[in-house]
């Protein structure tokens, strides 16, 4: 069948309902949805029990205490509205500076909607609706990954909001550790009739599959159990975790041990050094992965590897990154599979994580509404050149891994309070639970749906809130995680960075003898830099100062009214201890700069520009304005300005 690919317009049609909008255009919809689910919410409370009069006197509105109380809250709310109009215009296509955008409509209703409900997703008693849909939520993005989706499947995953992204990380740090500690406290605790590896060190150092399998042997094992056998082994067992003994404890009873180092690529996101000393294994156990092209470097990956392997140092987690904060980059997720495929042959097994906090919706282009992978051909049609041969196979990889971490609230469009943590087998999270007796209610095994529905249990939080949930969950109901769905926002954003790409190389041409332009890597997905220098100059320092001044006029500035800023980028920087010594000097060659003056005073990193294209009218096809043409227009008139003045 020939895939017929929708022109711009037409995609542009499809998403109409789906914003508010720049202008805010589709105010009368929000309008109508948020009194119409008002007033329903006002029913449901008046229809608890209509024989209940009403305890506010229907006079109270006339009281003099009344009125200088509405008084009061209209005068902090116009307030607070005056000051908010001071907010960064996230809106607006004129804002492409960091990972935020518009709100998707369903969410930001549904969210609207539930918040008088005020449901509290810690427990099913205090959120009997949004706890189930948290769940759910969990299995939609399961299947947008690739991991298996079917609840009634013994490996199904299994996922729940965070805060964000910071928050689902520490997750994934948690349940590593708790996997890979947890075959050596069966073998502590002298478990009989299940087979456990030969000494602490293999225990240590399963597969992750292997682990979660012996953590579903373990209860199994529970559940054939006496009563009283099952109480004394699990106390038993429960006493030799390291969740129950603490670190110190726990590896000073296993000397062959040491604590696991966890391999993140140098462009991680700091909430990775955060969670290593909130999980209180240390900074010093952060290992930074070199890169090639900022993207984590394979060989490089292996020799790390081999080495760990021969000081019996053992991994805690490998992290690939979908999507990095600062320039968009697609680690080769498949690469990492395969490295830790090989290291756990030899005897280091480790958990895989990809940190898709920025990209993970990114995955819905490469789905078809079954679930099943688009093939490359299938995926680049109406792209100029993504996905490219890597992120197509890095993302085919996802499927792989042990546990993802996605954000609703970046590419998700959705209110912040969105994070998301999803593994691959729900069977090892039992493994977080608080309470010891995780695997019985009573003696019955219970199903996936009331397991979860204790989700406190297995979160780093305790409250949270059930609207975010509800958005997260109307969102991905109205637009299925496939291609032809959600996949149309994030296909825009691509389209968007495909287009600013092209641009700059031209603006580059247009201010030959004025700036060098240069786009230090070709972008994987839908952030763009920019480096610049002023033609002439060679020295790192004076290019930064220069990229500095002109980022000072793209950034928010509350001291000025925001209609004096015509756009919003942000800045970045390129570390040489990041980029590589061959690198660095290829980007400063093409900037004309002196790698000799780099290390000199205000020169031990070059400044770029930064753009984040992910909102969906950059291009107006109603208009036929091009908001990225008006920007290298800008940019231009300014660095003129600036270099003339
Ligand atoms: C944004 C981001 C995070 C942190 O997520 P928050 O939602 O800000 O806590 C982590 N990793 C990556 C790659 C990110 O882009």
């Amino acid at each position: 069948m020939p895939f017929s690919t929708p022109s711009t317009a037409e995609r542009q049609r499809m998403l109409d309902a789906c914003f508010l909008g720049p202008y805010g255009e589709n105010d009368g919809l929000l309008e109508k949805l948020v009194v119409e689910f008002l007033r329903d919410h006002v029913y449901w409370r008046r229809n608890f029990h209509p024989e209940d009069p009403p305890a506010i006197s229907t006079a109270a509105a006339m009281h003099p205490d009344y009125q200088a109380f509405e008084a009061r809250m209209r005068r902090e709310l116009h307030q607070l509205s005056a000051a908010l109009k001071k907010s960064v215009p996230f809106h607006s296509p004129r804002y492409i500076g960091h990972m935020a955008s518009d709100l998707l409509l369903p969410g930001l209703a549904a969210q609207i909607l539930t918040l008088p409900y005020n449901p509290n997703n810690v427990t099913e008693d205090a959120a009997p609706v949004t706890v189930e849909l948290e769940v759910k939520v969990g299995l939609q993005l399961a299947r947008m990954l690739g991991y298996v989706d079917d609840p009634s499947r013994e490996d199904c995953a299994f996922g729940h909001l965070t805060s964000g992204g910071t928050v689902a990380n520490y997750q994934a740090l948690r349940l590593a550790l708790a996997l890979k500690a947890f075959p050596v406290a069966l073998r502590a605790a002298g478990v009989p009739d299940i087979a456990l590896p030969e000494d602490d060190w293999a225990a240590f150092n399963l597969h992750p599959r292997r682990s979660t399998q012996l953590v579903a042997q373990w209860q199994d094992w529970l559940a054939a159990a006496t009563p009283a056998d099952r109480k004394h082994w699990q106390a038993k067992v429960q006493a030799e975790r390291i969740e129950q003994r603490g670190l110190l404890d726990f590896f000073a009873r296993h000397p062959a041990l040491k604590i696991p180092k966890v391999l993140v690529p140098i462009t991680a996101h700091y909430s990775w050094s955060k969670g290593c000393k909130l999980l209180g294994l240390g900074r010093d156990q952060l290992e930074l992965l070199p890169e090639r092209g900022m993207r984590i470097d394979a060989e490089a990956l292996t020799r790390t590897l081999e080495r760990c392997q021969r000081d019996q140092q053992p991994v805690l987690l490998a992290v690939a990154v979908m999507g990095t904060t600062e320039y968009g980059t697609i680690d080769p997720i498949d690469a990492v599979v395969a490295a830790r495929e090989t290291a756990s042959t030899h005897g280091l097994g480790f958990s895989v994580h990809v940190d898709a906090a920025w990209g993970g919706y990114l995955a819905t282009l490469f789905r078809n509404g079954d679930g099943s992978l688009r093939s490359r051909e299938e995926v680049a049609a109406g792209f100029r050149s993504f996905p490219s041969a890597e992120v197509h196979a890095a993302i085919a990889a996802l499927g792989e891994t042990d546990s993802v971490t996605v954000d609703p609230h970046k590419l998700g469009y959705l209110p912040y309070g969105a994070g998301a943590f999803i593994c691959r087998d729900h069977r090892a999270v039992a493994l977080l639970s608080e309470e010891a007796d995780y695997v019985f209610h009573g003696s019955a095994k219970q199903d996936y749906m009331s397991r979860y529905r204790g989700l406190g249990q297995y979160v780093p939080e305790g409250s949270k809130s059930g609207a975010a949930v509800a958005g997260v969950y109307v969102t991905h109901k109205v637009l299925p995680l496939d291609h032809a769905h959600f996949g149309l926002l994030p296909a825009q954003t691509i389209r968007a960075a495909e287009a600013f790409h092209a641009r700059a190389l031209r603006f580059a041409e247009e201010m030959a003898g004025v700036v060098r332009a240069v786009v230090p890597f070709a972008p994987d997905s839908n952030l763009v830099c920019f480096a610049l220098n002023p033609c002439g100059n060679r020295r790192v320092a004076d290019a930064n100062a220069f990229v500095r001044r002109v980022h000072d006029e793209l950034r928010s500035d509350p001291s000025r009214p925001l209609q004096d800023k015509q756009f919003f980028g942000s800045a970045t920087s390129l570390r040489p201890e990041v980029l590589g010594e061959a690198e660095t000097h290829r980007i400063l060659e093409a900037l004309d700069l002196d790698p000799s003056t780099l290390g000199q005073d205000g020169g031990d990193k070059l400044m770029i520009l930064r753009h984040t294209l992910m909102n969906p009218y950059l291009i107006d096809t109603e208009n036929g304005i091009s908001y990225i043409d008006l920007y290298f227009e800008h940019l231009a008139s300014r660095m003129r300005g600036l270099l003339a003045g």
